[in-house]
């Protein structure tokens, strides 16, 4: 298992890119196989009330078009990514209190009942909440940590604590859920110390899933003019946390994708086991503009599906069939 002193010599040493890759291609290949998970993401929301400095969703950008789909709609995006062979949905959301337990219990029981696993990705809520979820049938969460370096979350987020955001995820372990965290790379003033600290954070707490993204400036955040993140530092983030979480599940992330064209093929070829295909229609893709140029905002979900499947096996590689939970070894 890597130090905190190795971690950073292997961030900082360009040289050892190619080894890096290909070990984690192998770990990879050795406990979580060949197949990859595709997970549906619907993102039903763009309204957010925080005011994360990095991201488009952010309740101070007024020039986004807000938006929230119904819970039939929802329903309706869910049977159809159900039918293009699915087993995981994620419900992901800005930090949008509308959606109340009165609404998301039934949504969660109906979608439960078309025989697939459930991820929430909606931000912080109160441990009652996180327990209706749970109840209602919901079994993974993911809530990035962001950055464990203290002083740098509060920069970034604020009237946010992190002392809440961990709560949140020992909330959600508590509860039984697959917890899925991470964090992004390259924000303005995060350091290659602190990375290294957010990877022993990840092995730490064991977490089930593991997304990590370079940061994307938005034009219409404070971070408009700060330096974009670098797709290899993130690429080698990634690949140490395979290294290190060797059973975990890891996407190959779409912020990946937008900086680099073939980003998630290179990703799930040097440690990555997942890929989050959007399943929503282009009317809502646009506006979800958490950072800018997401791509496929203009295409629709059966497109998505066949795309990413004929890239997988291009590379080798199968979908899997099954729920895709983290089978510990
Ligand atoms: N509201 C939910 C979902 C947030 S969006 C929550 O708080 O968990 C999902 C992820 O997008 C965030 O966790 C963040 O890591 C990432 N993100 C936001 N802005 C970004 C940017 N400008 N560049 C890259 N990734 C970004």
């Amino acid at each position: 298992m890597f130090s905190k002193s190795e971690i950073i010599n292997l961030l900082k040493d360009e040289s050892q890119n190619d080894w890096l890759f290909s070990y984690a291609d192998k770990i990879r290949q050795k406990y979580v196989g060949d197949k990859v998970h595709l997970r549906g993401l619907i993102e039903f929301s763009n309204i957010c009330k925080c005011t994360c400095k990095y991201c488009g969703l952010r309740y101070e950008n007024k020039d986004l078009k807000r938006y929230r789909i119904s819970s039939n709609e929802i329903l309706k995006y869910a049977k159809n990514a159900v039918s293009l062979g699915y087993k995981t949905l994620v419900l992901q959301s800005g930090e949008d209190s509308f959606y109340t337990q009165e609404i998301l219990v039934p949504l969660i029981k109906e979608i439960k009942k078309l025989d697939v696993t459930l991820t929430l990705s909606i931000g912080e809520r109160s441990f009652e909440d996180y327990k209706a979820f749970r109840n209602a049938g919901a079994d993974r969460y993911l809530i990035r940590i962001e950055t464990t370096d203290r002083n740098l979350y509060k920069e970034l987020h604020p009237n946010m604590s992190f002392e809440n955001r961990l709560r949140c995820l020992s909330d959600l372990r508590k509860l039984g859920f697959e917890v899925g965290s991470g964090c992004l790379i390259g924000l303005p003033n995060q350091t290659i110390e602190s990375i290294a600290d957010d990877i022993l954070f990840f092995k730490e707490n064991n977490f089930d899933m593991i997304g990590v993204g370079p940061f994307i400036p938005h034009p219409q955040t404070p971070l408009n003019n700060s330096k974009q993140g670098s797709f290899e530092l993130a690429l080698k983030v990634m690949a140490i946390i395979r290294i290190m979480l060797p059973d975990i599940n890891i996407p190959a992330t779409t912020a990946m994708e937008t900086l680099n064209p073939n980003g998630r093929i290179i990703a799930l070829k040097s440690g990555a086991n997942v890929v989050m295909p959007n399943v929503t229609t282009k009317e809502y893709r646009k506006k979800y503009e958490i950072y800018p140029n997401k791509i496929c905002i203009n295409e629709n979900p059966d497109k998505c599906r066949f795309c990413i499947e004929n890239k997988i096996k291009s590379i080798g590689r199968t979908i899997s069939n099954d729920y895709g939970f983290r089978i510990k070894t």
